[in-house]
């Protein structure tokens, strides 16, 4: 997921809606196009006070491994409504278990409830669906059918949602991170991957889209059935429905090996088609860079596509169909950090999975580095460094590995990008890009923890990363050095002393390696490299000339803020 920048939105939402904010109490503002959009900061705050990582799973869930969604969706956007069936395959892990627990919010009037085929007692409260056997449930395949409609409930950032723009209803939804119960009963954590079926009915005028490949399309009457498969494990965050007056167009990207042609599918709203092309066009790319760096597209024998939906604050990547906001597609290109940041969730969120929701700088770290290598490739080092600067700014006062309820916080974004920038500093290219190839292909299709990234990290560098880990993702904040140096004439050489004292708060003692050029009064530049192993340390140089200025990572390798650069 990318939400807009922080600037977009004083610039575009927060002045002209800070006073409709105060008329409406911080709650709905409704926006002239029509459609409904919450304040954003409201929407954050909101969201982060409702969401606690975990805790929503219960211990018999994790018993169980689904292995199979098939679900259906009978929509009519008029009534805000859908009649839907979820028949759910999966296996027990564990001897004896008398009931199955599913993530399912209780809002629905639910039909029907079937196990293995037969109608089954069932409970449902506080977002749980428990369904009781009346012997325990076999350690083999066991199949759950839930029948049942309604509207669902506004869930997390936006759920699922019968949306309408300028009169159009455009269907869609936003379930990251744990927000799939709230349209359909599921294991709803990421690292219980499924595969997955789905199909979509709605008036004949709507294209309905979603995750893998078109099967097939049925009509009847007046009513269209899309039918979406997708032979890849998904996890149920990244489940996607979309269904609109959609005009489609399409791209291909040939595979590294040539072996696979693969559709890149583009549904856009038809006031936007142009617009869409100009901005959609640096996909095929962007694909083929990623390829190249990481390993070929995960997903190649589905799709990679692209659907307009109406989540106004940025984009989300529902595997191999990315929801973007309508005010994204704009024909200037204004946004390709966006388009470039959900295509690599495709590696490092969707192909690799978080094992929990506190490994969420995995997905989002790593992607938002991925626009950085991108930008780098696109237009050389001077474009890595500004990129990552920045991203430099804030306070970043969440821990990377213990994120809470701060899941979309900029810490986790760009700090999780500085983690990986600073790895490729500490490691050097080769050993940098070597390991995140190894990584993806050893985790792809299914799911690694914080741990398992240090893991690969150690065994392709073949060094102990634990203070690196340990002072990155437990500590908050950034480095902060003072910085104070001195150069005296000896004997026919010059000695210059750099004292540095780190004096940050949220970590007491980083461990690094350092870059500082000299310049000396000719002109001449020298960068020696420094490893830095205590909170204060006393550098030493000899050199022939005596430097007139010294500069402290010259190339701007590390998250860090410098004081008193004061020569004497
Ligand atoms: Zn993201």
């Amino acid at each position: 997921m990318k939400i807009k920048s922080l600037l977009y939105y004083v610039i575009i939402f927060i002045l002209p809606f800070t006073i409709a904010a105060l008329l409406v109490n911080n709650n709905i503002v409704e926006v002239q196009s029509g459609w409904k959009k919450e304040f954003y900061f409201h929407h954050i705050n909101n969201y982060n006070k409702i969401f606690n990582t975990e805790d929503y799973i219960t211990e018999n869930q994790r018993k169980i491994d689904i292995l199979h969604y098939d679900l259906f969706f009978d929509l009519f956007p008029d009534e805000k409504e859908f009649y839907a069936s979820a028949v759910i395959k999966g296996v027990v892990k564990e001897e004896g278990l008398k009931k199955l627990e599913l993530n399912f919010y209780d809002n629905f009037k639910i039909e029907e409830v079937k196990l293995n085929g037969i109608e089954s007692e069932f409970i449902i409260e506080d977002k749980l669906l428990t369904i009781i056997s009346d012997d325990s449930v076999p350690l083999d395949t066991f199949e759950i059918k839930v029948t049942y409609f309604g509207t669902p409930k506004k869930a997390g950032l936006e759920g699922f949602v019968f949306g309408k723009i300028n009169g159009t209803s455009l269907v869609y939804n936003l379930s990251e991170p744990g927000y799939a119960s709230s349209w359909f009963p599921c294991n709803d954590f990421p690292s219980d991957k499924a595969l997955l079926d789905i199909r979509i009915k709605n008036d004949s005028s709507q294209v309905s889209v979603s995750n893998g490949i078109l099967i097939g399309i049925e009509d009847e009457g007046k009513r269209r059935t899309y039918h979406w498969k997708t032979n890849y494990p998904i996890s149920t965050y990244l489940i996607a429905i979309y269904s609109s007056s959609y005009q489609h167009f399409s791209d291909e990207y040939i595979s590294l090996d040539k072996q696979d042609t693969m559709a890149i599918d583009y549904y856009v709203l038809e006031n936007n088609v142009e617009d869409a092309k100009t901005d959609f066009t640096e996909h095929p790319e962007i694909l083929r860079f990623f390829a190249e760096t990481f390993g070929e597209y995960p997903f190649i024998k589905e799709k990679y596509g692209v659907a307009e939906f109406l989540w106004q604050l940025g984009a989300m990547e529902h595997q191999t169909i990315t929801g973007v906001a309508s005010n994204i597609i704009g024909g200037k290109n204004f946004f390709l950090d966006i388009y470039i940041h959900e295509l690599a969730h495709h590696w490092w969120g969707n192909a690799v999975g978080p094992k929990s929701w506190n490994d969420i700088w995995l997905n989002e770290g790593f992607s938002t580095y991925s626009e950085a290598l991108y930008f780098e490739f696109r237009s050389g080092k001077s474009a890595l460094r500004s990129t990552m600067l920045d991203k430099s700014q804030g306070s970043f006062s969440v821990a990377l590995g213990k994120p809470g309820s701060f899941l979309f916080s900029g810490t986790i974004y760009n700090k999780g990008a500085w983690v990986l920038h600073m790895l490729r500093w500490e490691l050097g290219d080769s050993t940098f890009f070597n390991l995140l190839r190894e990584y993806y292909e050893k985790f792809k299709y299914s799911n690694a923890s914080t741990e398992d990234f240090k893991n690969v990290c150690e065994s392709v560098s073949g060094i102990n990363l634990d203070s690196f880990f340990d002072q990155w993702l437990n500590g908050t904040g950034k480095i902060e050095l003072n910085c104070k140096w001195n150069s005296k004439s000896i004997e026919n050489e010059f000695e210059t002393i750099i004292t540095l004292e780190q004096i940050q708060d949220g970590y007491e003692e980083y461990l690094f390696h350092i870059g500082i050029t000299f310049k000396y009064d000719n002109g001449e530049l020298e960068t020696f490299r420094f490893n830095i192993d205590s909170i204060n340390v006393e550098l030493s140089v000899r050199s022939n000339k005596k430097p007139v200025e010294i500069i402290l990572d010259p190339n701007d390798w590390l998250l860090m803020t410098i004081n008193e650069l004061i020569e004497n």
